[in-house]
């Protein structure tokens, strides 16, 4: 039997961008339905064990605030935030917990799997659910937080991939480590400052570590063929414990079942060479041992959906501000493809500068095709080099949280999305 259901709003995708939407909108009052294909809540932030929140505050003070901030108390509160980074199981019972607070109807398990438009309207979504049984949502909005733009795409409406060739970023199954003697790890990066990017600091109150270059070059002599350019990993809450950002799927789509399920194959035969080298190599990592391997591959990048603006790398660069700006971001560029990986002597010295932020318009979180169909987190109406920067963390959570706040105007008002967003009010 087909349940029908009548919503305010119906969000697909409940990765962190997903997540922060559903509860600014319940917060507002609308009648939200948040659908997600996994077993929980958090996408990349939680399942994808992507760590840590990515540069979101100047000299000046932080970027984003609202429910991002309150979730960074959160945290805190529960030990589970060391500087900007976080506990990715801390995290998920805190969104759990401000999911049901905020009202929102919450269902796992479930995948869209027919949507009826007309006249550049979303109606209905049809959605299936693993178990074998199938819901009909009816809503004014609909808002695509999957990531991979899948409700723009089953909806019609026009989505990019890749860069200028149609290559995607690398996919990066992530993994968490636990054992490590920070100590050492210290005491070597002091003692060995050329064997790693410039930009690490062994003074910092999280080490964030990218290097080895010397110890890999040795191991691959000794026949370790699985091995990129560098190793890098990023200290967690608790004790001795980090997230490992180093495998690497390259020319791979996300977006094709078959492509994505080789690239977790691939990686996860590298996680076990990894693991295998830095208890070798690595000093501080002797006695480490896996401790996670994320559910969810890290897919920087898939397909992007087109909106009333395409927010360029031209607007990163250029720090620009928009009549209706509605996130704040400061991270840069960020490609991870197979020329980035090979490591210039001039990308090792390089220290990242955040002296001024730059804006995310509205108009690039509303589709172009459809009136009712809000575009967040990294699927995103953005260039290649666009999304490589505003695909962090702090930056999607803030476009949930604008939108969840421009759907109660919408509705109050009932008002088009496109509307709003053209109007800039
Ligand atoms: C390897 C890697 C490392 C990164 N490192 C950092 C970092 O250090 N700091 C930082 O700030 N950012 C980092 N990022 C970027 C950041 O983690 C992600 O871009 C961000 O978390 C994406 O959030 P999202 O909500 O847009 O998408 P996702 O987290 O991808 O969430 C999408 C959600 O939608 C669900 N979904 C997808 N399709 C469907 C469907 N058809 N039906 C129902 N549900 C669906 C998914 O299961 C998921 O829960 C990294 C990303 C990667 C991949």
């Amino acid at each position: 039997m087909l349940i029908g259901l009548k919503k305010d709003v119906v969000i697909v995708g409940a990765g962190i961008s997903g997540v922060h939407a559903a509860i600014a909108a319940g917060r507002a009052g609308l009648d939200v339905l948040l659908v997600e294909r996994e077993g929980s809540v958090g996408g990349i932030s939680t399942l994808g064990l992507c760590n840590p929140f990515m540069r979101f505050w100047l000299d000046s003070g932080s970027l984003v605030g609202g429910i991002f901030e309150e979730i960074l108390k959160d945290l805190a509160r529960r030990g589970g935030l060391l500087a900007n980074s976080f506990d990715s199981e801390i995290m998920k019972i805190i969104y759990f917990e401000k999911l049901k607070s905020a009202g929102v109807s919450l269902v796992l398990h479930s995948i869209p799997i027919g949507v009826e438009s007309c006249d550049r309207q979303i109606q209905s979504v049809r959605f299936f659910s693993s178990q074998g049984s199938a819901f009909e949502v009816e809503a004014r909005y609909f808002v695509d937080a999957t990531g991979d733009a899948t409700l723009s795409y089953m909806a019609g409406a026009e989505v990019f991939q890749g860069d200028e060739n149609g290559a995607n970023q690398a996919m990066t199954l992530m993994f968490t480590v636990s054992g490590i003697d920070y100590a050492r790890v210290r005491e070597d990066i002091r003692s060995n400052r050329e064997n790693f990017f410039a930009w690490v600091n062994p003074d910092f109150e999280i080490l964030s570590v990218a290097g080895y270059f010397e110890e890999i070059e040795r191991a691959r002599k000794g026949g370790y063929d699985r091995l990129h350019n560098y190793f890098f990993f990023i200290e967690l809450p608790g004790s001795g414990r980090a997230t490992v950002n180093t495998t690497h799927s390259f020319d791979k789509s996300a977006v094709d079942p078959f492509e994505l399920s080789e690239a977790v194959t691939d990686c996860m035969a590298q996680t076990d060479q990894l693991m295998t080298f830095a208890r070798e190599y690595v000093r501080g990592f002797e006695k480490a041992e896996i401790e996670k391997i994320a559910t969810l591959m890290g897919v920087r990048e898939s397909r992007r959906s087109r909106g009333l603006y395409v927010f360029s790398g031209e607007d990163v660069k250029a720090h620009r501000k928009f009549p209706d700006g509605v996130v704040r971001a400061t991270y840069g560029i960020d490609v991870h493809n197979r020329s980035t990986q090979q490591v210039s002597e001039e990308e090792r010295k390089a220290i990242p500068l955040y002296d001024d932020y730059y804006e995310i318009p509205l108009r690039s979180l509303i589709s172009a095709d459809l009136d009712n169909l809000a575009i967040i987190g990294r699927c995103f109406s953005s260039d290649f080099s666009g999304q490589s920067a505003a695909r962090v963390m702090p930056t999607v959570a803030g476009m949930g949280q604008a939108i969840g706040q421009v759907l109660h105007r919408a509705i109050s008002r009932g008002e088009n999305l496109s509307e709003i967003a053209i109007d800039g009010r």
